[in-house]
């Protein structure tokens, strides 16, 4: 089976205050290629220049960082798609899970696993995504580095993870310093054997699956989530599993019911950063968003009109009545 080698889909779970946001913006910081300076100007065109760009270049749901590979390598898109840290009643857990192929599980070095966390990886397993673990805040001097690991085993064992599953490979970080390393540092220490977060990126590009697709296979892409602009109206989110989407193409929208109805895409969006761009084209293993279609629904699939094949609806579970 062919697969994206140009792209990675990852959600990375994490208890509050973790470190998610400060390990993201330094992914985007150390990406390369003026990652850093990009950024700033899509901000400052998020504030200023609104107007101008008629709400398309909206905040966007998930974070693209386009990593570029210190051999000089093609760049590689890694999608971080958030998933809420605890149990919800709306079933955003699965559908941000739906669209990754593995999940970062991210850990205070200091707090260990808690049990907001316990949740989202239980759905991981389930799902049977490969699980990275990243210790993070090595630096802090109440650091406790292998209990934490011990820990995470535990949880692992009580959520009836399988043995592929269990061994998972670790990273540990100084998300604050935007460093990793493969090698366990000592408490209360900053990872001294690296200056980046370049292992942090090999790892997930190695073991985090490039998205596999079926060549001959016609256009299936899955409705995971959904937003509103002022300008553009719904925003479906959508994972392109096989074939490619196109901006003005005419596919074919199959409802919760089963019934189908032919629409146009009148614009389709893609990440760029933290922000969405408009895009020509979405292939297989792309995120991608579109908007126009009014009453699409999370969990529909948009398909080729001559070969209109439905993807399973995302299935979720009853509510969870406690979150411990
Ligand atoms: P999030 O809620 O998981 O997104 O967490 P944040 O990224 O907002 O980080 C929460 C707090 O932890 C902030 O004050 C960060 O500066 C701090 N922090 C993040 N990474 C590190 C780290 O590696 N070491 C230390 N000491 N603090 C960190």
């Amino acid at each position: 089976m062919p697969t994206r080698n140009d792209i990675r889909n990852v959600a990375i779970v994490a208890h509050v205050d973790h470190g998610k946001t400060t390990l993201v913006d330094a992914m985007l910081k150390q990406a390369g290629a003026f990652a850093a300076h990009q950024q700033l100007d899509d901000r400052m065109m998020d504030s200023n220049d609104l107007e101008r760009e008629k709400g398309i270049t909206i905040l966007a749901k998930n974070t693209a960082v386009k990593y570029h590979p210190k051999d000089g390598g093609a760049p590689i898109t890694i999608n971080i798609i958030d998933t809420p840290g605890h149990a919800d009643f709306g079933g955003e857990v699965e559908r941000g899970l739906s669209m990754v192929d593995a999940v970062v599980l991210l850990v205070d070095a200091s707090e260990g696993p808690l049990p907001q966390t316990r949740f989202v990886l239980r759905k991981a397993l389930t799902a049977r995504l490969p699980v990275i673990l990243c210790i993070n805040k090595t630096d802090r001097p109440d650091s406790r580095i292998d209990e934490v690991i011990n820990e995470t085993y535990d949880l692992f064992l009580d959520l009836d993870a399988d043995e592929d599953q269990i061994e998972f490979p670790i990273v540990y970080a100084c998300a604050r310093d935007g460093v990793a390393s493969l090698t366990k540092p000592e408490n209360g220490t900053v990872p001294a054997d690296s200056t980046s977060l370049e292992p942090f990126f090999s790892t997930l590009l190695e073991h985090v699956p490039a998205p596999g697709y079926d060549e001959d296979a016609p256009l299936q892409a899955h409705v995971t989530n959904l937003d509103a602009d002022n300008f553009l109206g719904r925003i479906a989110l959508l994972r392109v599993e096989q074939g490619e989407l196109r901006k003005g193409q005419t596919v074919a929208w199959i409802k919760r019911d089963g019934s189908i109805q032919n629409v146009r895409i009148s614009e389709l969006l893609m990440t760029e950063a933290l922000t969405r761009k408009p895009a020509e084209v979405a292939g297989p293993g792309d995120i991608c968003a579109v908007a126009g279609i009014g009453e699409i629904m999370i969990g529909e699939t948009l398909a080729d009109p001559e070969n209109p094949i439905a993807l399973p609806l995302i299935t979720v579970d009853e509510p969870a009545i406690s979150m411990t």
